[in-house]
Order: C-alpha cells, then structure tokens, then sequence
C-alpha cells in the first residue's frame, strides 16, 4: 500500500505494523503515528517532481502519502486540497509587521480544511473494504466526510451535535449522508460515536482517534512548504498560526513538515503556533503548565469547530509548538468576530475558528512572541458562509432606504 509501512504510539513509543486493526496504541491508548518508507520516497521521489505535478488537488503529493490514488478524477473527492495562499500587504502593514500570508481553506470542496482528512479516508475506506464510514463531528468534518462520501458513492454514518451552525446541519443533509444529531455536545457524539463502530462494524473517520485524519491534514504543510517555504528568499523560520480544538489540524501539519525534514527537503522547520478560545483551552492549558497532560474544560465558545472539553489530539498537539519553538496563543471569543472582519477587508470570508487563527496572531505581535521582521501565515480553516450568524454578529446591520434618489442622497449625505 503505497510507502505506508506501519505504526509508532505517539505516547509510548510502540510500533505496530501497517495490517494493524486497531485505532490507537494497543498497549497504552495513545494515538499513532504513520510511519512512511523515507528512503524509498527519498530514491523515488525530488520535490521538483512534485513541483512539476499537473494535479491541482492534494493528490500532488501522493508520493508521500499513505494510500493510493483512490481514482475518481473530476469529484470532489479528488479536488480537495492545494488551496490558494493570498500575500496581503495591507494586512501586514496594519498589523505592524513586513510579510503576512492566509492559506485559504475555505476554497476546499466543502468550505473547510476538513476535506483533507475526509478524502484520504475514504482512500483507506476503499483500500481495507470498508462499506460505511462513521465520523463524530462538530460540523465541519461530517460535513467534509458527507461530501466526499457522496463523490464517490461511499456511505457515510455522522454524529453531531444538534446545536451545531444550520448551514453545516444542511450540508450533511443535502450530501445525502445519514445524519444523526445528538442531544448533547461534541463529547458525546464522540462516544457515541466509537461505541457504534464498535458495534456495527463501521469505520471510524473520528479526527485523531484514527490515524489517517493527520496524514490527510499533513497536505497543508507539503502546500506551505510549495507555495511559499519552496519560493521564499529567507533562512528565518516561517510563523503559522493555525486554530485548534481537537488538535488534529496542528498535529497534522506538524507531521506533514516533519515528513519533508526527515526526507531532506525542507532546511529549517517553520514555527507553529496553535491558537484556541480562552473559552475552549485544554491544549493551551496543558501547554502553558509545562505538560502533555490533557485536562478536560468545559468549552463554550462561539467558535463552534474548536469548543471541546477533551481534545482528542492533544498530546501530539502540545508538542506540535514545543518541538517547533512555537507557542499556544489563547484568546478572548470577542477577538474572533473582530477577525472576521478585518479578515473579510481583504476578500477573506472566515468562520469563527477561522478568524481565531489571525486573532492570535495579533495577540502573538501584541505580546511581542512575533516581531517585524518575522514571516508570518495564518491558516483560515473555514468559510464564514458555514456560520452566517456570527458573520452578521462580526458584521452590523445594513442600512434600509426607501428606493429613491431623494432617500439615497439623504442617506449619503449623512
Ligand atoms: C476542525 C476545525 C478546526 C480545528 O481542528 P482540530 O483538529 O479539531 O484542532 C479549526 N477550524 C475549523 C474551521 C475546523 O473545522
Ligand atoms: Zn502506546
């Protein structure tokens, strides 16, 4: 199967080879970790080969990934991925620093990063014969998980909460998935979620519990290092600034710059910074203690895709910015509908989890954690139309006017 080779506990250490049945580690719980062929890829394989891909999706790095081509050119499936990264100088300037980049995942096929995980997974679903595919979710990865499964007429099993944003509530629906809303939190549409796995025999997507959701989320990482580390004329690390909540998109993109540094291809590791609600804080939490140890929380940020008591990644997350010479950022709910305004100034629509990435950013630039001189991107990891309630929020109200000339003036002479 590809370079994939097998399994290391991210906790203890353990390997386990790739024919593998389980989700995590079988001795101490720990999530795990793909293990590639380095040096096959490394005799196989130069960046300029991948450089040269004519695949516009995330499919241009398939060298590096664990699962094959699952077919299904021209789907959605197949188009997840390589999003585009906007330079804005306004933004920079604004924020008192030279250079500022956002990576844009709302262009992904369902709005949001999550379509990366999603379509690796139903490349493994396809790969081990998996009929139906179950995932727990605050929207966005049901979302991802239902869109995919439609392209390729897999069939999908969500759990959610039922208090998650309309908009991803009825991309589930529409996608033809079936839907099943909890009444309760993301936590327990999680656990409900592993128990009916276990059950009917489902496979389960859920973000960090399976180890596949890290390798598709890594692409992020190989697209940075292309579209900008590859192009960049600077020996300084690059600064990302990424949200988190389960912490599986951090632990992702860590693993993904992690690949092209034991491959050779990458001189120095950027910095990765993970940013979370004060109100949803476990990993920054843990962080700021010193310590790989989760404590649960009980999350209430309008930041709907980050608000989770027990992140499910944590560990690999914590060290995703102490390994980097990173950090853990938290900041107050009220900084996000901020961000999504300023964001929105320069053609960015983001939803909140999105904006909470460039809102720690500012308090990064504030605390003085990030200087002038220091290279910055910001991953918005969903579009603002996946939660049009607190864009209105972030937003204000639009003026009414009688339809005339006289009513148009008066109003503009105001
Ligand atoms: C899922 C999600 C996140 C956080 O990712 P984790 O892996 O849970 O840390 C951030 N932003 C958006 C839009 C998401 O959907
Ligand atoms: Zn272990």
């Amino acid at each position: 199967m590809g370079n994939f080779v097998g399994y290391q506990c991210s906790v203890c250490g353990k390997s386990l080879r790739a024919d593998y049945k389980g989700y995590t580690c079988d001795s101490c719980g720990g999530n795990l970790n793909v293990i590639l062929d380095y040096d096959h890829i490394k005799k196989t394989v130069k960046p300029e080969d991948i450089f040269a891909s004519p695949e516009k999706s995330l499919w241009r790095y398939l060298p590096l990934l664990p699962v094959q081509d699952p077919g299904f050119e021209g789907t959605a499936l197949h188009s997840a991925g390589y999003t585009p990264v906007y330079k804005s100088d306004k933004l920079a300037k604004n924020n008192g620093i030279e250079n500022l980049w956002i990576k844009d995942e709302g262009r992904n096929p369902t709005a949001s990063f999550k379509d990366r995980a999603s379509s690796i997974l139903i490349a493994r679903a396809k790969e081990i014969s998996a009929e139906i595919i179950c995932t727990a979710s605050t929207g966005n990865a049901g979302a991802a998980l239902a869109g995919m499964a439609a392209a390729s007429q897999w069939k999908a099993v969500i759990f959610a909460p039922k208090t998650a944003p309309q908009a991803k509530i009825a991309q589930l629906l529409i996608f033809g998935a079936q839907v099943i809303l909890v009444d309760g939190n993301y936590d327990s549409a999680f656990d409900l979620s592993v128990e009916a796995c276990e059950k009917y025999g489902w496979y389960c997507r859920n973000t960090g519990y399976n180890a596949f959701t890290a390798e598709g989320k890594k692409t992020a990482a190989f697209e940075i290092w292309e579209q900008i580390i590859s192009k960049r004329n600077s020996e300084k690390p690059l600064n990302i600034f990424v949200s988190v909540g389960d912490g599986n998109i951090i632990s992702g993109i860590h693993k993904g710059f992690k690949d092209l540094y034991e491959l050779g291809w990458l001189p120095v590791m950027p910095r990765i910074f993970g940013v979370q609600s004060e109100k949803s804080a476990a990993i920054f939490n843990a962080w700021a203690a010193h310590t790989e140890k989760i404590t649960p929380v009980s999350a209430t940020t309008i930041a709907d895709s980050i608000s989770v008591d027990l992140p499910r990644d944590g560990v690999r997350a914590v060290r995703a910015a102490t390994q980097t010479n990173g950090a853990y950022i938290a900041i107050p709910d009220e900084s996000i509908y901020e961000g999504i305004s300023e964001l929105g100034r320069i053609g960015v629509f983001a939803e909140p989890a999105g904006a909470t990435a460039f809102a720690g950013m500012k308090k990064a630039i504030a605390m003085g954690i990030i200087g002038e001189k220091d290279d910055v991107l910001v991953m918005n990891t969903g579009s603002g139309l996946k939660d049009i309630r607190s864009a209105m929020i972030a937003a204000g109200e639009a003026p009414v006017i009688a339809p005339t000339m006289d009513a148009l003036e008066e109003f503009l002479s105001k």
